[in-house]
């Protein structure tokens, strides 16, 4: 059975998730719960009881609306073991199981930093909650981590199963897509999810969650194995690149430069 998740929209382009347990489909965990407003709207219009919450990293827009939540739902909370974050009282490593009490969701934890140090994603039920580590077409800007790190982390998520759902925590997908374009022009299957994607937006619609099957086609920051990004990274940069990890913070400084 597909796992089910509601989108709750929050500031101007952040995805709070709540995944429901698949006993009983009205109890809820929360992923990243950046404000506390619009997730407790959302429990209270569609009768959801929240039973736990899940930390990805410790930005303000994915862990502002904790404390508030806590005030009224006594549940534990999940997050990276090597972040300092208020709150958490289950702290999680790379490898590590987790078993949401008195429910039927279970996750495993992949480290994956870059974006920030002690980033964490939840692997489970054929999707994985990777917060703003990888975008669908593009991938979380580097404030602590290296481009070495960030590869590193990319190839994690690329090793798990094409059909895995992916939510990420922004919708960035067009923007992101603008930059793919640039980067890897002769992409056929690029430009079909551009247009798919251009349409979702129109009607209103999320472009998340994507899956790592589509993000391996389409995603340069997960293509820089690839002969037509290397060669796009090498011609913007004007010397040969040796490494994937060379090509990955290439395309990362040309995309944190892209208007
Ligand atoms: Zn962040
Ligand atoms: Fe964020």
């Amino acid at each position: 059975m597909a796992l089910k998740v509601t989108t709750i929209e929050a500031f101007s382009d952040n995805y709070i998730w709540l995944i429901h347990d698949t006993e009983n489909p009205t109890r809820v965990v929360v992923v990243d719960p950046g404000d506390a407003t619009p997730v407790l709207k959302t429990l209270a219009e569609q009768g959801l009881e929240l039973i736990a919450v899940l930390i990805t990293h410790h930005h303000p827009d994915h862990v502002g609306g904790v404390e508030t939540l806590l005030a009224k739902y006594e549940v534990p909370v999940f997050g990276p073991a090597n972040e300092q974050i208020p709150c958490i009282n289950y702290t999680m490593v790379h490898g590590q199981r987790i078993q949401i009490p008195d429910s039927g969701l279970n996750f495993e934890i992949i480290e994956v930093p870059g974006h920030t140090l002690g980033h964490i994603a939840y692997y489970g039920h054929d999707a994985v909650f990777c917060g703003d580590t990888l975008f669908s077409g593009g991938c979380g800007r580097l404030f602590e981590g290296t481009p070495a790190q960030m590869t590193a982390s990319m190839d994690e998520l690329a090793e798990l199963p094409p059909e895995t759902a992916v939510y990420c925590a922004h919708e960035y997908t067009l923007s992101n897509l603008r930059f793919a374009l640039a980067a890897d022009p002769d992409n056929q299957a690029l430009r079909d999810y551009q247009r798919a994607c251009q349409l979702l937006r129109d009607a209103g619609q999320p472009t998340i969650p994507s899956t790592i099957g589509t993000e391996l086609a389409i995603n340069p920051f997960l293509r820089c194995h690839e002969t037509d990004i290397k060669r796009a990274a090498e011609s913007r940069m004007e010397h040969p690149l040796e490494t994937r990890e060379e090509v990955f913070a290439a395309i990362r400084q040309w995309k944190d430069s892209f208007a």
